[in-house]
């Protein structure tokens, strides 16, 4: 059975005092939640310390949103990995359509982020997906093998989660329709040569469309922004009814 992984995906939101009075309400959320799931939230390098000493002792799992491929030297403004796994950090997103659309990553860096990560036995979460046009002009799978070719050379498949993310459907609202994502989910997965890396969805998750979505067999999980900042709808998401 593939692991389930929720994570919130906080991108560049929440002060530290308000990612701590964000815990202490997400955290009475989780009482009753199956033990089946991974619950990861990936927060602002600024939040990473307070939060590591409040999740000590709960479920909940720390996750960063980017890491450098070098583990020190002079690289202004990037944290090298050891700087995470001091912090307690186990999860990391590399390669969001974020950083590869505003900040020059390409499938080279990614790669190299991957690789780094992993040797400090952190758990990288790789997004991938199309942009609207490449969707319009029936590019879709061509460009996530491509991107899946590029970003995966010699990376260990046993520690690692995949996101799909349609850049379209990101904090735009217009979810992928869940049977699509469970279809091109299902082509990611026979591109793999470890058929049992959980593959998430992300685009728009929120607390009304969780329980269609992880209803799809191929969908482990999902990638959540926007609704990753309240404790009410998270704590709907990661509570989903399968
Ligand atoms: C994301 O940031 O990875 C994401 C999927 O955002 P949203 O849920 O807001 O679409």
């Amino acid at each position: 059975m593939r692991p389930k992984v929720l994570a919130g995906n906080w991108k560049m939101h929440k002060t530290q005092q308000e990612a701590v009075a964000f815990l202490q309400e997400f955290l009475g959320k989780l009482v009753d939640t199956p033990s089946d799931r991974e619950i990861v939230l990936c927060v602002p390098y600024t939040c990473l310390s307070v939060l590591s000493k409040s999740l000590h002792g709960t479920r909940v799992k720390l996750g960063a949103q980017n890491v450098h491929w070098a583990d020190q030297g002079a690289f202004t403004g990037e944290i090298s990995p050891p700087m995470l796994v001091e912090l307690g950090v186990r999860y990391v997103i590399i390669g969001h359509s974020e950083r590869r659309q505003y900040f020059g990553e390409t499938d080279a860096t990614v790669n190299q982020r991957l690789k780094a990560a992993q040797s400090h036995g952190l758990t990288p979460i790789l997004c991938v997906g199309e942009t609207k046009a490449q969707r319009d002009a029936g590019e879709t799978e061509n460009h996530i093998f491509q991107q899946l070719a590029l970003d995966l050379v010699d990376v260990d498949q046993s520690n690692l989660v995949i996101a799909y993310e349609p850049i379209w459907a990101i904090g735009t609202g217009d979810t992928c329709e869940e049977t699509e994502a469970n279809r091109v989910i299902g082509l990611i997965r026979s591109k793999l040569q470890n058929p049992d890396v959980p593959i998430q969805y992300g685009g728009s998750v929120n607390a009304n469309n969780i329980d269609a979505i992880m209803a799809q067999p191929e969908i482990d999980g999902v990638l959540v922004g926007g609704a990753s900042l309240q404790p009410e709808s998270f704590g709907r998401i990661v509570n989903y009814k399968p």
